[in-house]
């Protein structure tokens, strides 16, 4: 058997930092499940019609494109997400991914409810939406983006709502999953929380296959 970390939450929460740092401290693989769903938006947004078939197809150089974090293509993102068809294209790669022999961590927004209920350590990282938002708005700005903060929280409460409320795989933490809130704590506490949390679990009976 091969070992499944599973780290669920809204956008900007911290969840993708951590998932690197965790990925890196166990010698784990890492899959930031929300690129896929960047790829078949901006594919969306440039006018794309089979987005089913654009998920079945992507392959890991895809998401590379250096566009995929921009706002609009968030947006897209979580419109995509929505859809059955596109969600199902998307799960055979992400069930794949999970099973690697080194061994696996997904972040995303279903990962612990539906593409891999058997992880064997499941995180929900979350955090206030204020916090988020400047977050997102900081880096966003650094990246020389020119967007207004009330811009930055206004679609982060649309995604949160698509995210959250839609009827496949709506984002919620998996009943066993572990919560860290990181709305009081440094990038670095956050990071060295959700090592502990992961090192506990493993200490009670999960295993590192290598
Ligand atoms: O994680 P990130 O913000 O990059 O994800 C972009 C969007 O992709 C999310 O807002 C969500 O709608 C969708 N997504 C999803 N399921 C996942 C990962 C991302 O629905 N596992």
């Amino acid at each position: 058997m091969s070992f499944a970390v599973a780290i669920d939450g809204p956008a900007a929460a911290g969840k993708g930092t951590i998932a690197r740092v965790i990925a890196d401290h166990f010698g784990l693989e890492y899959l930031d499940t929300g690129l896929l769903y960047r790829f078949v938006g901006r594919a969306r947004l440039e006018g794309a019609q089979d987005l089913a078939e654009i998920a079945r197809t992507i392959e890991s150089g895809d998401l590379k494109h250096v566009d995929l974090r921009a706002p609009a293509v968030s947006q897209a993102a979580s419109e995509v997400a929505k859809m059955p068809e596109v969600r199902s294209a998307l799960m055979a790669l992400q069930r794949r991914f999970a099973k690697i022999p080194k061994g696996a961590v997904l972040d995303g927004r279903d990962i612990g409810t539906v593409i891999c209920p058997e992880a064997d350590v499941k995180l929900y990282v979350f955090a206030n939406r204020e916090v988020r938002a400047k977050r997102r708005h900081l880096e966003l700005t650094a990246n020389g983006l020119d967007i207004p903060f009330e811009k930055v929280l206004s679609d982060l409460q649309v995604r949160d709502c698509l995210d959250m409320e839609r009827s496949e795989a709506p984002l919620r933490p998996a009943d066993d999953a572990l919560k860290l809130d990181t709305s009081e704590l440094t990038v670095d506490d956050a990071n060295q929380r959700a090592i502990a949390l992961v090192t506990a679990q493993l200490n009670k009976g999960g295993n590192l296959s290598h």
